[in-house]
């Protein structure tokens, strides 16, 4: 993907500070709130300030964002604290607006990516304008429209993009009220490395006392940076007050971050870490090895049952199966969460290599 780089977006966003720091409040909310909250961000560190002017809420009757008069106040703070602004579109009159407005970067909400209708207006009233856009993840965990949302911007001649990672509306599972879902924002980087993503913890998280944790977890898979819900008093804020901390605590969470590098000139260090690469290279070569074995004997199972008329699915033996390869796991080191997804997964594989021998004509 084509992408320009943020420290090559114009906007005098020093990189060299990196992780990037986005902050400001979830919502603005009157103008004293907007300017407090974004010179407070400014003070600790922000180098992006952001607002939500008009708020996607799950429920009508919420309060659903101030709407076009808040524009100028968040335009304002950027002009005081000499920062870019960023705030998220939906549609084509919020692009309108912004463009009036002359608001630095856009933002793409996570209810807005699931919709590739709405993510194609939205790139459309671009056509022609020279603004970076940060698209946030879709709220499903599927990397596939996250891809397209992207392209579609890159197709309307929008080259200034970073992605805002901000967590997964699955099954709801305590603590974090979106699901991380690491492996997708990972899997993104990895075939698109040069694309920059922020995270999102406040989204992720739902409440302050979790932020530290994601936070840090995002430094230590190298991240590019952080978007961080900040309000003047998170209390009582009108959306997110549950999530959102003063400029004092986005302070205080910056400060414990411990920032480790990516990479070392060390020749020691690389070199040990290059023969434990050495080993984990050779040992996945070997398990790929043993598991190509095992679909062997899967598939000879399977024949043998086609022969017999016998189903491919003998629950007593699957259930002993599970338990027994679990405790072995457990009982050898590995963790149960891990062992029960790998002997899953072996066995999802195991099923399907027997469907196709019993379909196959013979
Ligand atoms: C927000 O950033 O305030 C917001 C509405 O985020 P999301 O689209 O991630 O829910
Ligand atoms: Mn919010």
């Amino acid at each position: 993907m084509n992408t320009i780089k943020i420290k090559d977006w114009g906007l005098n966003i020093n990189s060299d500070k990196a992780p990037l720091i986005i902050a400001g409040p979830c919502s603005a909310e009157t103008e004293t709130q907007v300017l407090q909250s974004c010179k407070g961000a400014t003070e600790q560190g922000a180098q992006i300030l952001r607002a939500g002017i008009w708020k996607p809420r799950t429920r009508p009757g919420s309060f659903e964002g101030v709407g076009n008069v808040g524009l100028p106040w968040i335009k304002k703070a950027g002009n005081k604290n000499g920062l870019p602004v960023t705030i998220e579109v939906a549609n084509a009159k919020h692009v309108k607006e912004a463009l009036d407005h002359k608001i630095d970067i856009l933002w793409i909400g996570a209810r807005t990516t699931v919709n590739p209708f709405a993510v194609q207006e939205i790139a459309d009233a671009l056509k022609g304008h020279d603004i970076p856009v940060l698209i946030k993840n879709p709220v499903n965990p599927d990397l596939e429209l996250w891809i397209g949302a992207v392209e579609r911007f890159l197709d309307a001649g929008i080259n200034k993009i970073a992605l805002i990672h901000r967590g997964f509306s699955v099954t709801k599972s305590a603590p974090f009220r979106n699901q991380p879902l690491w492996e997708i924002p990972i899997e993104f980087k990895r075939r698109y490395p040069n694309i920059e993503i922020i995270c999102d913890p406040s989204h992720i998280c739902g409440k302050r006392e979790l932020l530290s944790q994601i936070s840090q977890k995002a430094f230590d898979l190298s991240f590019d940076g952080l978007m961080i819900e900040t309000h003047i008093n998170p209390d009582v804020a009108l959306s997110d007050a549950l999530q959102q901390v003063t400029p004092e605590g986005l302070g205080q969470l910056l400060k414990n971050l411990i920032r480790r590098k990516t990479l070392t000139d060390n020749v020691d260090f690389l070199a040990n870490l290059e023969a434990l690469r050495v080993d984990i290279d050779s040992l996945d070569r070997d398990s790929i090895e043993l598991l190509v074995k095992r679909m062997e004997v899967v598939r000879e199972i399977g024949r043998y049952k086609k022969e017999n008329g016998v189903t491919i699915l003998q629950m007593n033996r699957w259930s002993k199966l599970f338990d027994d390869r679990v405790s072995a796991s457990i009982d050898a080191g590995l963790s149960e969460i891990f062992a029960k997804a790998l002997i899953q997964v072996i066995h999802n594989e195991s099923i399907r290599q027997q469907e196709m021998v019993m379909n196959a004509e013979s």
